[in-house]
């Protein structure tokens, strides 16, 4: 699938401690390095991204990638295996 990074909002963070932690928790998911197709960084933060593509879901979610590609601007080829977890807390972790 492809995602792209919505860059301005890294630095607020939810009760879950970090958005990693909050993506961990709804997903369920064990992840060990970077989505992003041909990368094996394991430096991983919660991105907040968009579905990319021909998508026009205005949602946001929250993805695992490194700290490289989440700061990638345009869009990035990531694996299907991995949940887009809601970043809207009202929904998840405020609710
Ligand atoms: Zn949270
Ligand atoms: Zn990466």
């Amino acid at each position: 699938m492809k995602i792209k990074n919505i860059n301005r909002t890294s630095q607020t963070t939810c009760v879950c401690g970090s958005w990693l932690d909050h993506w961990k928790k709804f997903s369920g998911q064990p992840v060990t390095h970077c989505p992003a197709s041909r990368c094996l960084n394991e430096d991983l933060v919660g991105a907040h991204v968009q579905k990319g593509g021909d998508s026009k879901d205005p949602e946001w979610y929250i993805y695992p990638l490194c700290t490289d590609h989440s700061s990638y601007l345009g869009e990035l080829e990531v694996s299907d295996s991995y949940m887009l977890i809601s970043a809207n807390k009202k929904e998840t972790c405020e609710r």
